[in-house]
């Protein structure tokens, strides 16, 4: 299957597989040496739980979340967006540019690497350096500390 334009964000842990729902990572080091990337959501299984199809298993060979599948459907996309929803550090992301999923996110910066704005259109929530974006921050920052 091949998925439309999505944004490749620069902390996408490398073991996802191609598509927009995707989770970053975060290069390890050891005694001042590279040692690897590891997803910034690991072994709690709650994401996985959401999607375990999508999600590849927890295991002894595998600690770092991540995408082995992309959502084809719309029980799928469903159950990809929840596990996006239940990360407690927004670590599961989607940078795809469908309408339906991004409203289905919210509008939310803290999943969403585009977002519409107040005119419908998209834009792109994320920075060079893969942090968001000031206005983004903002957005994230009154969306996570809402009542
Ligand atoms: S959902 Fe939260 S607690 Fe669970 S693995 Fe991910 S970051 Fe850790």
């Amino acid at each position: 299957m091949t998925h439309q334009p999505y944004f490749t964000h620069p902390q996408r842990f490398p073991g996802n597989v191609e598509g927009p729902f995707y989770t970053t990572g975060t290069i390890v080091c050891g005694d001042s040496r590279y040692v690897g990337i590891a997803s910034d959501c690991l072994q709690c299984l709650t994401p996985e739980h959401e999607a375990p199809d999508l999600l590849a298993p927890i295991n002894k060979s595998n600690l770092n979340t991540h995408f082995v599948k992309q959502p084809c459907n719309a029980d799928e996309v469903q159950r990809a967006c929840n596990a996006l929803r239940v990360c407690c550090v927004y670590a599961l992301r989607y940078g795809g540019r469908d309408l339906d999923v991004i409203r289905q996110l919210e509008n939310s910066p803290l999943f969403c690497d585009y977002i519409l704005d107040e005119q419908g259109e998209l834009i792109l929530t994320v920075g060079p350096d893969g942090q968001l974006l000031p206005f983004a921050q903002a957005i994230a920052n009154a969306w996570r500390f809402r009542s």
